[in-house]
Parts: C-alpha cells; sequence; structure tokens
C-alpha cells in the first residue's frame, strides 16, 4: 500500500514541477510581452497627446502669421516707404481694425518705423516711446526676412500672456523701414496644452524654443528657465520629431517632442514613467496569477485524474492477486478498467490462477509420490510395516462394523543368517526381492502382503477364515519351494496364521501368529501353525 501512495505522491511531484517550470516560462513571456506592450501603448498616447497640440498650435497661430504676412506684402496695397504720410498711416491703421475685426483673439496689431514712431488703433504711446528698441522690433530685424518666431511675453497692463509675430517692412530696393507685429492672446494654447488625460494623471505639455528655454508650461514659475535635461536628450536635427527618456534627478520620464519649426518652438508631451509602470504591474501581476492558479488547479485535476484512473485499479489488482494467492474462492467485486490495466488484471489473475492449479498439481503428485514412499518397503517394493498396520486397522474396524472376517499370516525366512554368511549380503538381498514378489504374485490381489521386519513377512487377507487362511498358506509354501532363488539358495520359511475373531485386538492377533510362527520354528521350522 506504501508504494501505491508513494507512487500518487511521484505522479503529484512530477506534475507540479512541470507546471511550475511551464507557469514560470509562460509568465516570463506574458509580463516582457505586456510589459512592452504597456510602454508602446504609452508611448503612443504621448506621440497622440503630443500631436494634437502641436496641431492645435499650428492652426491657432496660421492666421496670426498669414495675417502678418498680409499686411508686409504687396497684396494690401501700402507701400510702406511712405510710412510718414497721413493718407499711408490712415491705410494701414484701417487696415489693421479690419484685420483685428475678422481675425479673432488678435490683442494688439500695430507697426513700428526706424524712426521711432509706432501705428497702433485705440493706444497712445508714451513720450519717449521709441519702436526701434522695443523687443518685438528687434526679433523681427534678426528674423528679417522671415517673420519672427513666436515669442510669449506677460502683458503689462492686462498681466495677459500673449505671443507676438513680427515682420519686417520694405522698401522697393528691399530696405528695411519699420516692423509690422500682431500680439495675440495665448489662453487657447495654455489651454490646450493643460489638458489632462485619465488614464495617466502625471502627463503634462510643455512648450520650450529652440534653446531650451521653457516658454509655456503648467507650472507658472519655470517659463523663462532652462530645461537642460530634456534639451541634452534632445536630437538635434531640424524639424525632428520622437520620442526620449529622461530623468529631472527625482522621476524617471517617458517623453515625446515635436518642433514647430516655424515658430521655433519644441512641444513636449511627458509622463512619469512609474505612471505607466504601476498599473503595467498590477496587470501582469494579476495575469500571472491567474496563470498559477489556473495551471495549478488544471495540474493537480491531471494527478487526481491520473490517481484515480491509474493507481486504484493498480490497488484493485494487488487486493485480488493476494486474495488469489490466498487461495479464497470469491474475488473482490471489482470490475476490470477497459484498458491496458484492465487487460494487464486479466492476463495477471490467469497466469495466478495457472500456477497456482500447476502448484495443486505437483502438490497433490509429491503428496502420492510421499504416501507411495512411506507406505512402501524400499528393498522388497512391497508394502512396509507402516502399511500394514494400517491395513490391519482398516481391517479390524470393518470386522467391528460389519463383521467382515479377515486372517493374519505371519512367516519369517529359516536360517536366513547363513545365506547371509554363505553368499553374501547382496544374495541375501536379492531373495528378499524374489520371495516378496513370488509372495505377492501367489496370494489374491485383495490381499496384501507386506514386509513386517528384516526377513519376516506378513500377509493380510480380507474375507477369509482360518480354513481359507490355511489354503492360502499351502499355497505360499508350494510356490516359495518351487521358486528357484539364486545360487539355487534352498528358501523354506515357518509360518503362523490366526482367523481374527471377537475375543482379539490388533496387538493380540499380532502377538498370536508371531508366537504359532515361533512354534513352527520350535518345531522344525519349513512348516505352518494355524
Ligand atoms: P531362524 O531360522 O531361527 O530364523 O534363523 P535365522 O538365521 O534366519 O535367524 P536370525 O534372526 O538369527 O537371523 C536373521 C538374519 O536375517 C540376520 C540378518 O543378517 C538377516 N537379515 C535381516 N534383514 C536382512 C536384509 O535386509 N538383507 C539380508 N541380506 N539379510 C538380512
Ligand atoms: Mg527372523
Ligand atoms: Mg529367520
Amino acid at each position: 500500500m506504501k508504494q501505491f501512495s508513494k507512487l500518487h505522491h511521484q505522479i503529484f511531484a512530477i506534475t507540479t514541477t512541470l507546471a511550475l517550470i511551464t507557469i514560470v516560462i509562460i509568465s516570463v513571456c506574458i509580463a516582457s510581452l505586456l510589459y512592452t506592450q504597456g510602454i508602446d501603448k504609452a508611448e503612443s498616447v504621448l506621440r497622440n497627446k503630443n500631436r494634437s497640440v502641436t496641431t492645435l498650435i499650428d492652426g491657432y497661430v496660421a492666421p496670426f502669421r498669414k495675417a502678418v504676412e498680409y499686411v508686409s506684402g504687396s497684396a494690401s496695397g501700402i507701400d510702406h516707404n511712405h510710412f510718414r504720410e497721413q493718407e499711408t498711416q490712415d491705410k494701414i491703421l484701417t487696415l489693421f481694425e479690419v484685420l483685428q475685426n475678422t481675425v479673432p483673439n488678435i490683442h494688439y496689431i500695430f507697426s513700428g518705423y526706424e524712426d521711432g514712431s509706432l501705428l497702433i488703433n485705440d493706444y497712445t504711446p508714451p513720450e519717449d516711446f521709441n519702436s526701434v528698441i522695443r523687443p518685438w522690433y528687434q526679433a523681427a530685424i534678426k528674423s528679417h526676412p522671415l517673420i519672427s518666431d513666436g515669442i510669449p511675453y506677460q502683458d503689462i497692463n492686462s498681466k495677459k500672456w500673449l505671443i507676438s509675430f513680427g515682420k519686417t517692412l520694405v522698401d522697393p530696393d528691399d530696405k528695411v523701414v519699420g516692423v509690422i507685429s500682431i500680439d495675440a492672446g495665448m489662453d487657447a494654447i495654455v489651454e490646450a496644452l493643460a489638458i489632462r488625460d485619465e488614464q495617466y494623471p502625471t502627463i503634462y505639455n510643455f512648450v520650450m524654443d529652440n534653446e531650451g528655454k521653457i516658454l509655456i508650461h503648467p507650472d507658472a514659475t519655470l517659463p523663462d528657465k532652462l530645461h537642460r535635461e530634456i534639451f541634452s536628450h534632445l536630437p538635434k536635427e531640424l524639424n525632428a520629431s520622437g520620442k526620449l527618456s529622461y530623468s529631472d534627478g527625482e522621476q524617471n520620464k517617458l517623453a515625446h517632442f515635436e518642433r514647430i519649426d516655424e515658430l521655433g518652438w519644441i512641444v513636449v508631451t511627458e509622463v512619469n514613467l512609474d505612471d505607466i509602470r504601476q498599473p503595467l504591474i498590477k496587470t501582469i501581476a494579476s495575469t500571472v496569477l491567474m496563470i498559477v492558479i489556473g495551471s495549478l488547479f488544471t495540474t493537480w485535476l491531471m494527478s487526481f485524474i491520473l490517481s484515480r484512473h491509474i493507481i486504484l485499479p493498480l490497488k484493485k489488482l494487488q487486493n485480488r492477486v493476494q486474495e488469489i494467492t490466498e487461495g479464497k474462492d470469491e474475488l473482490d467485486k471489482y470490475v476490470l478498467p477497459k484498458n491496458e490495466i484492465g487487460k494487464i488484471s486479466e492476463a495477471i489473475e490467469q497466469l495466478t490462477e495457472k500456477a497456482l492449479i500447476q502448484k495443486n498439481i505437483e502438490l497433490k503428485d509429491t503428496n502420492a509420490l510421499l504416501s507411495a514412499i512411506s507406505h512402501t518397503d524400499q528393498l522388497t517394493s512391497i508394502a512396509n510395516r507402516r502399511k500394514m498396520m494400517e491395513v490391519l486397522h482398516a481391517e479390524v474396524s470393518r470386522f467391528q462394523r460389519k463383521h467382515r472376517p479377515f486372517s493374519v499370516l505371519m512367516f519369517d525366512i529359516d536360517h536366513f543368517k547363513r545365506v547371509n554368511d554363505t553368499f553374501g549380503h547382496e544374495v541375501g538381498d536379492q531373495v528378499l526381492i524374489e520371495l516378496a514378489q513370488v509372495v505377492k504374485a501367489t496370494v489374491r490381489n485383495t490381499d496384501t502382503v507386506g514386509r513386517w521386519g528384516g526377513e519376516e513377512f506378513v500377509i493380510v487377507c480380507p474375507n477369509t477364515d482360518q480354513t481359507m487362511a490355511l489354503i492360502i498358506a499351502e499355497k505360499v509354501f508350494a510356490a516359495i519351494h518351487s521358486h528357484s532363488f539364486p545360487m539355487q539358495v534352498d528358501v523354506t520359511v515357518s509360518l503362523g496364521l490366526s482367523e481374527f475373531t471377537a475375543k482379539h485386538s490388533l496387538e493380540s492377533i499380532l502377538v498370536e501368529v508371531d508366537q504359532k510362527m515361533y512354534r513352527a520354528k520350535q518345531a522344525g521350522r519349513n512348516q505352518i501353525k494355524s
């Protein structure tokens, strides 16, 4: 029984080990797959957000840039060379008014000229105002002949964040005479940048210029500061967009950036890596947990089923074999399974039964042999004294039950010592053997001749009274006399006989025939006493 439970444990241990190996392999694969997918997804979220913000900014500033181009170009019908003439100034101010009314979000539209003058609606500049030294003028000169980069600044009066675009105004000889500038409100951009993400709460957007200076940032303290960490990771090629990761000292960040080249801006969307990792780790952990539970459950179920289908039948088989070997007639009422185990059980059962039958036959043969040996005299091959006692017992009890008569004859070879002495022991043995055969051949089949000891023999004759016994004794005598023994040995015997009567016992009749035989010896041997 112990071995079977061990087998069960072995199946359990093997399947569990295999399951654990499988779990580890599958878990590692799934974990790395989920992780890569999660990071990819986060990157695509970042990219999409970044792109939408960039597109929005692009779309937002396009009308202002168009307006600047229009005012500075010849299509506007204004000859900026004549900026000092009232007629031109009126035209310009009217155009400014029209533009301000048609293009939304224009905060200021104005032009400054090389003499330091300023043209603007609804605003009177201070006495000492000089356009040429203003930042917007300088920026446009610097960008000549292109539109200046979008430069955010905070309006001193309204405290609003504005962005200014400027462009040089030239005379027909391409000589710079002034600068046209539009200041637009940035609320829409700031709002767009501030839009949060539900899935990744730490996502935010900011804008910096090509030197890494922060222009717009959700943290109001940051603009005008340099963002060295991210700037050092940016590729230097123009018009590039891409992803990057960096550490700001506290957090590892994943970012996506896109340049708006005409504005000289870089729009960055970034998120804390932890923000991506934490939900990922949760997903991976719960997936792995599910795999572990699922795999172990199926494995244990498998080992249970295997045990039921293999070990249980084996146990039953063992019981049956044990029952057969113990020789039980009624076998365990167990239905053999219709598979290999069932067949093996059947075969083992048959083998065991066959072997047992064979053993029984052998045992019977051996028993018969043993019984024959124990009842046969080794030298003469006739019944021995033990057998004779059995026959006598049987006859006595038959006499007592059925009153069936029987007689006992006992004889001893005369002067047998002389035979041995004269011819040797071998000849003596041969005489004994031949005498036994001669006597056996003479008596009836129902009579039993046995060697009582040495050269002494007993004959038990069933259904034989005193008279018939005497006839048998004489027949025996005649047969011995007429037989020619080796070395022409003259063999005679002295014989005593008695019919068993009610006054006899087994012991007393034996004593009686022995005494009669002794008397025959006394009387000169070679004679019968009845
Ligand atoms: P008696 O006429 O008085 O019987 O004389 P006896 O010589 O036959 O009697 P005794 O009992 O003195 O001798 C019996 C002899 O029988 C002695 C023994 O050597 C011999 N004898 C007994 N058994 C065997 C046997 O198995 N083989 C041989 N060869 N001789 C045997
Ligand atoms: Mg004797
Ligand atoms: Mg003798």
